[in-house]
């Protein structure tokens, strides 16, 4: 049976610098060869450190960038072979919750303003009906129904994520994309949030991409994960088989990373040694060989591929063949 959504060997590519004296541009492998598959109603976690190529991975889901190569089927339709007007006519499907709620909002524009945008862009009913749906979606969220007029300075960051939270779901979508989207708020205002997103996935029956650096924070809301390091897929797994039995070293690394208040539950902190590899130059085998306690020779001369070691446990290492 297909899955709701399926990412097939997805790769973004964007033209690097010149190199000196050469003809030839590099190119930065942002994502490549990424492929997994997201159930109806499940929330998918993308967790790796910054400029890991997840945001991108993002993005091109949302297609706000075009993928190199590859494929991206949503409900059974590919997306990568659909015309410009069935594009838009898909598009209200699956919509994007954003990192900075400061930033991503209008400063000119009020609430009401903001979340009509997406409603007048697909022509969906009158002056009224807007209104109603705007009022409607913001009590959902949270929100008082009577600051329409309210511009979002006027709000605190956790009330301007509930407004960039309504802009997403106001179109009924069936996928979020959620990219950090609690990462600039407060830790107290964190949880709000993510039990808000809970709430909203059971009463509307979404379907998550949950994009986070902090492992710390997806363990609640996601059912899998899968991490990313310099632009690939090193393991993919159930949240509770990743946080209890961990198979990539660069798993192990991020997880040992996250606070624990317990001292008797708290193990030690595996700090790596080096630097990410550029995604302009990876390396020939494994991009994690260089940091990697456990490397051996062949992890620098073989890439590993994404493979199972149970049913819903993949994992790129050499250690595991
Ligand atoms: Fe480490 Fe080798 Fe596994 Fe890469 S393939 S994570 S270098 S052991």
């Amino acid at each position: 049976m297909e899955s709701f959504v399926e990412v097939k060997e997805l790769q973004v590519y964007f033209p690097g610098k010149s190199k000196l004296l050469k003809k030839t541009k590099s190119v930065v492998k942002a994502v490549d060869n990424v492929s997994f598959t997201i159930e109806q109603g499940e929330t998918l976690g993308i967790v790796g450190e910054s400029g890991c190529g997840k945001s991108t991975l993002g993005r091109a889901i949302m297609h706000l960038f075009k993928p190199t190569s590859g494929e991206i089927c949503f409900a059974g339709r590919s997306l990568t072979s659909l015309s410009a007007g069935e594009m838009r006519q898909q598009r209200r499907h699956f919509q994007m919750v954003f990192q900075d709620p400061f930033s991503s909002l209008n400063p000119r524009l009020t609430v009401k303003e903001i979340l009509d945008e997406p409603l007048k862009a697909h022509r969906l009913g009158d002056a009224k009906e807007r209104l109603d749906k705007i009022r409607q979606i913001m009590e959902v969220c949270g929100l008082n129904h009577t600051f329409t007029e309210r511009y979002a300075h006027e709000f605190s960051g956790g009330q301007r994520q509930r407004i960039g939270i309504a802009r997403a779901l106001i179109l009924q979508p069936q996928l979020v994309v959620a990219d950090e989207p609690v990462s600039a708020l407060d830790v107290s205002i964190q949880s709000q949030i993510l039990n808000l997103m809970q709430d909203l996935q059971e009463q509307f029956q979404l379907t998550y991409l949950f994009i986070s650096h902090d492992l710390g924070v997806v363990r609640h809301i996601c059912n899998r994960l899968g991490v990313m390091y310099l632009g690939r897929m090193a393991e993919l797994a159930t949240t509770e088989q990743l946080y209890t039995n961990p198979l990539h070293p660069y798993t192990k690394t991020l997880l040992s990373a996250i606070p624990v208040a317990d001292p008797r539950l708290r193990k030690e902190r595996i700090i790596l040694q080096g630097d990410v590899p550029s995604p302009a130059n990876p390396p020939q085998g494994c991009a994690f060989a260089g940091r990697c306690p456990s490397a051996m020779k062949l992890c620098t001369e073989i890439r590993p591929d994404m493979l199972p070691v149970t049913d819903e446990h993949l994992v790129a290492c050499h250690l595991y063949r």
